[in-house]
């Protein structure tokens, strides 16, 4: 099997630099790059502003350094990992509320060009709606209002050249519209959220149920016939490569028709399941035990030897033979006969089955209750 590999490109290691390896880490660091970038945006248009306005420049570079600084602040808290300590590590909460303030300060220097932090206050709501619940964007949305609605109110009183108290009060109104909209929003995408999660969770459960039907038998809880003859055709090649080989025992319950005959169906499930317990618990936690059908099993006994391997066996026929299974006021009682083999190189696993089935049959005819073995 030739494996194939990729060299990471440098921007693959650039991103992985900028944004860890780690899947949750690098979601939380791409969204705060992608706030820092229309933070940068936001810088931008305000510089315009104050470029065709003749707005003085100094205020306006101490408000660029701390709107991008503040975000890049955060940027690197996370990046550090230290976020991880908090509730909530992706920091969203606090970017978005120093975003909104940065917005709000913006809108009081932009002067004419003031505009264009709606679209920006939008948006950074926006990012919100994927992380956070819709009660907090709600009051976030409502902390925006109130931020920009003093903010307005104060420039209407201190420029009301700039900021015409008309003018400020439509602004204000469209806010007060547009942003319980964007609140109604986040609802709906968080219970979709919350909904997707659920599904995941079902969608999983019923994967595992579903695995754990097709490879286990419903009444013991052992591997079923279909899942062990894989492994065992996997341990052949296995040991076609290695040169090693392994053991396979054969197990049928003694005389089993004579305990349904003569207690029933429902007994001989219940022999079943405690002859499945004993058994479980007899093998080393590397042999494999699967039912075959009926009242017929399987031990796969990987990288085991004769002489030892019939000892394992031998402590199943034990185990089996001292088990008591209560049924009403009885003690019903059981024995195993197995017929057990090593597996020969270049051979096929049919001619090692069918060799420790001939061990199996003649256990039976010897009297039962015993581990042939050849
Ligand atoms: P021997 O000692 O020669 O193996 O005799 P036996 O009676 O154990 O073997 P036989 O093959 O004659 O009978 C096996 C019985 O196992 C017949 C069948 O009805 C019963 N059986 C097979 N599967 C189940 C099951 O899931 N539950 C129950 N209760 N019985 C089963
Ligand atoms: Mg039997
Ligand atoms: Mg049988």
């Amino acid at each position: 099997m030739t494996r194939v590999t990729t060299t990471p490109g440098w921007t693959d290691r650039l991103a992985d630099l900028l944004f860890t390896t780690e899947p949750v880490q690098r979601i939380r660091l791409r969204q705060a790059s992608l706030a820092i970038a229309l933070m940068a945006i936001c810088v931008c248009i305000m510089q315009y502003a104050a470029w065709v306005t003749g707005v003085d420049q100094g205020p306006l570079w101490w408000w660029t350094v701390l709107s991008l600084g503040g975000l890049l602040t955060a940027y690197l808290l996370i990046r550090c990992g230290w976020s991880k300590r908090l509730a909530d590590p992706s920091l969203t909460v606090g970017q978005m509320v120093f975003a909104i303030a940065s917005g709000a300060i913006g809108y009081s220097m932009a002067g004419p060009v003031r505009g264009a932090t709606f679209p920006i206050l939008m948006i950074i709501l926006v990012f919100g709606m994927f992380q956070l619940r819709a009660s907090t964007t709600l009051r976030i949305s409502l902390y925006a209002l109130g931020l920009f609605g003093l903010t307005m109110a104060a420039m209407s009183q201190w420029k009301p050249a700039v900021y015409p108290p008309a003018v400020e009060l439509g602004h204000f109104l469209m806010l007060a519209c547009t942003l319980p909209a964007v609140s109604i929003l986040a609802g709906r995408l968080s219970r979709i959220r919350h909904r997707l999660a659920q599904q995941k969770t079902e969608l999983a459960e019923a994967l595992a149920q579903i695995q754990s039907m097709a490879t286990r038998d419903e009444l013991t809880g052992l591997l079923n016939r279909r899942h062990m003859q894989t492994l065992l055709d996997q341990e052949v090649q296995r040991c076609q490569r290695s040169g090693q080989s392994f053991c396979v025992a054969l197990l049928d319950i003694d005389h089993f028709k004579r305990i349904n005959d003569q207690h029933g169906h429902g007994a001989g499930d219940a022999v079943l399941r405690g002859f499945s317990d004993v058994a479980q618990a007899a093998i080393r936690a590397s042999d494999v035990l699967a039912r075959w059908g009926g009242e017929e099993f399987v031990l796969l006994m990987a990288d085991a030897r004769m002489p030892p391997a019939v000892a394992g066996v031998e402590r199943v026929r034990e185990h089996v033979e001292a088990l008591r299974v209560p049924m009403g006021e009885r003690m019903l009682q059981t024995s195993v006969s197995a017929g057990l083999t090593q597996h020969r190189p270049g051979e096929s696993l049919e001619q090692t089955l069918e060799r420790a089935d001939r061990l199996l049959y003649q256990a039976k005819n010897e009297g039962r209750n015993r581990v042939l073995y050849g």
